[in-house]
């Protein structure tokens, strides 16, 4: 088999992530753009490829890392994250369920049939209000082709349509403290996220988060693989098929706020604070 070239693997990556950046209107000149970092593969390179393309598209970066309590999985992906910015030279601001929710995710994981469920929600939460706390324009994640394609087979699989609304490489302004998502990796394959880091001996987190094995999310992962270990391109091609059926005007959902935290929410009380009730009301671990 022909060894890889660096460069042009490099260059050709770039170039996927730039034309994403330019087609879709990612980020607008002067604005400040704030990315999860979890030093992971994904955010580490989404990181990478934003503080290269900076000057060429004008705009500002800050690094945001998010500590779910995971114990002996995310204090080495958070290590990584440190070590990444400051080499990238970007500024990174920590937060943590702890701090912010009172509780790890491993205090909560056995309440839930997937600690996913209540990772996701935190998670999000916390990205949002810290990226607005920031002034960010936009918040960027490291979503890849395969995460994509994951998320929106798991929705058609639960019918659950609303949910096509998020996907896309970006998400529009609905709300002034609901920063809009962009997604630079969106044509990038994961196989190839794995690979730029290997190729460039790219300090990253590779470890599985102890949860994962659970999730709906995993079990999807597996079976697009083995599809396309058979049949190569089917991701795709159902990446493509998606983007030709459903084009339809985006609803706007109506925003307001959580009568609880004050957070942008589509319901009278955010999920979060739902959640947090929900836990205290289970369990005495916030009582
Ligand atoms: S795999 Fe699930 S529990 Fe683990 S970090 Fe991701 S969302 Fe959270
Ligand atoms: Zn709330």
């Amino acid at each position: 088999m022909k060894a890889l070239d660096p460069e042009n693997f490099n260059r050709h990556i770039e170039e996927r992530a730039k034309s994403v950046i330019k087609d879709y209107k990612l980020i607008e000149p002067g604005e400040k753009v704030a990315v999860g970092l979890s030093g992971g593969k994904d955010s580490v390179l989404t990181c990478y490829l934003l503080s290269k393309f900076r000057e060429d598209f004008d705009f500002d970066l800050v690094a945001v890392s998010v500590d779910e309590g995971i114990s002996g999985y995310r204090s080495n992906g958070i290590t990584a994250a440190r070590k990444n910015a400051a080499a990238l030279d970007v500024e990174l601001v920590e937060v943590s369920f702890k701090d912010e929710f009172g509780l790890r995710l491993d205090d909560i994981s056995s309440l839930y049939r997937s600690s996913c469920i209540p990772c996701g929600v935190f998670r999000r939460y916390l990205l949002n209000k810290t990226a607005c706390s920031l002034s960010a324009d936009k918040l960027a994640t490291g979503h890849n082709l395969d995460d994509e394609i994951q998320s929106f087979l798991m929705s058609f699989a639960r019918a659950d349509f609303r949910r096509f609304t998020k996907f896309g490489p970006k998400l529009d302004k609905i709300h002034p403290r609901l920063i809009p998502r962009i997604k630079p990796l969106w044509k990038i394959p994961e196989r190839d996220v794995g690979i730029w880091a290997v190729l460039n001996n790219v300090d990253v987190h590779f470890a599985e988060c102890p949860y994962s094995y659970k999730s709906l999310r995993a079990k999807m992962k597996d079976h697009l693989n083995r599809l396309e270990g058979k049949r190569p391109g089917t991701k795709l091609a159902i990446l493509e098929s998606f983007n030709k059926t459903f084009k339809f005007d985006k609803p706007t959902p109506e925003i307001g706020e959580c009568e609880r935290c004050g957070e942008p929410s589509s319901l009278r009380v955010c999920k979060a604070c739902e959640m947090l009730e929900d836990i205290k009301a289970r369990d005495d671990i916030l009582k």
